[in-house]
């Protein structure tokens, strides 16, 4: 069979590209490495997804997603892309076991937040820990957080979480930060950030949650423990973009380079949600770009009958 559209990811982009396609009276199929839900299945509740008012789990969102793209046709299976390749304008898609064909591609692939890798933070997730200043920051009202990191989200989240916490300490284990100057000449201008400079967060302390953090002074050697009530982890994230990278342009990062309409730099081959250059990565902005993308998609399929 070739299919319409085969959209590699099951993350709030591509099970809402995957509905819209279905409705469209496209054939679609998503592969899903894992479960649908992507990222999604990590948060315990969303606050900031328009339509549920009191929040709602992630897991539990993302089975409301499924169930609609099914119930409008789409094919879901889970199996992880390897490779994908161009053969006769048709895209080939192979997984361990299989080997799929499509008119058109969707990476829907997103990405993982990196982790610091100390003690306390896989415990920690969730309660206290987390990668999102803007999907969390309003839990820590009148807090005080630790903030780890140097780039530009590093001092994006930390300005963001000015407006709700009553101190940050910034920790970042160089001496300058890496961010945009105008993003670190608009922090500066905060009085509730206390800066750690050539420091390092060794450990992640709480039972039930965050209530300190322990870091060394690579400068001096000598170690301390701050109290905080949470900490926000900006140190990067890896887009899952591995399997394509030496077919689309990406970013250093792996970033993929998508023009207004989705499109990479092969044609027929769209990208959408947090494995895209984009600025904000969000549920609601993913969702808006599984929306669109079909529009885009549909056209291309017109366009090259
Ligand atoms: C801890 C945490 C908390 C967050 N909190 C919020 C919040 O409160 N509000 C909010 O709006 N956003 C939040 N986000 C961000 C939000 O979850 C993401 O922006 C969103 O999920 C991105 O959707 P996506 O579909 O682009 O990618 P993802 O959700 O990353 O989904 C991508 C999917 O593709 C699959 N995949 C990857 N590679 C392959 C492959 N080769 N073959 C097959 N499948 C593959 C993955 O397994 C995954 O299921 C949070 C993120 C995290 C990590």
């Amino acid at each position: 069979m070739i299919y319409d559209v085969i959209i590699i990811g099951g993350g709030p982009s591509g099970l809402t590209a995957a509905l819209y396609g279905a409705r469209a009276g496209l054939s679609v199929l998503v592969l899903e490495r894992f479960f649908v839900g992507g990222q999604m299945t990590q948060i315990y509740e969303i606050f900031n997804y328009p339509g549920f008012p009191e929040g709602i789990n992630g897991m539990d969102l993302a089975v409301l997603f499924e169930q609609q793209a099914k119930k409008w046709g789409a094919e879901i299976k889970q199996e992880e892309v390897t490779s994908v390749n161009k053969r006769n304008q048709l895209w080939q898609l192979s997984t361990k076991n299989n080997e799929y064909t499509a008119r058109t591609v969707v990476a829907a692939t997103g990405a993982y937040p990196r982790h610091l890798g100390v003690k306390g933070e896989a415990q920690l997730r969730g309660k206290g820990v987390s990668y999102c200043g803007t999907c969390d920051g309003p839990l820590y009202r009148d807090g005080t957080v630790a903030v780890i990191g140097g780039g530009n989200t590093a001092l994006q989240d930390a300005d963001f979480l000015t407006r709700y916490v009553k101190k940050i300490y910034l920790i970042h284990r160089r001496d300058e930060f890496r961010a945009q100057k105008v993003l670190v000449d608009q922090l500066k201008k905060s009085d509730k950030v206390e800066y750690y400079l050539n420091c390092e967060v060794t450990e992640i302390l709480g039972a039930d949650a965050v209530n300190a953090v322990n870091i060394s002074h690579s400068d001096t050697g000598t170690t301390e423990t701050l109290a905080v009530n949470g900490v926000f982890i900006f140190i990067g994230d890896n887009p899952n973009s591995g399997f394509c990278k030496d077919l689309i342009k990406t970013d250093p990062q792996g970033r993929v380079f998508t023009d207004s309409h989705y499109m990479t730099s092969e044609p027929g081959f769209f990208a959408i949600g947090d494995v895209r250059d984009r600025e904000v990565y969000q549920v609601a902005t993913a969702v808006g770009d599984g929306a669109d993308v079909i529009h885009w998609v549909q056209k291309y399929l017109k366009e090259n009958e």
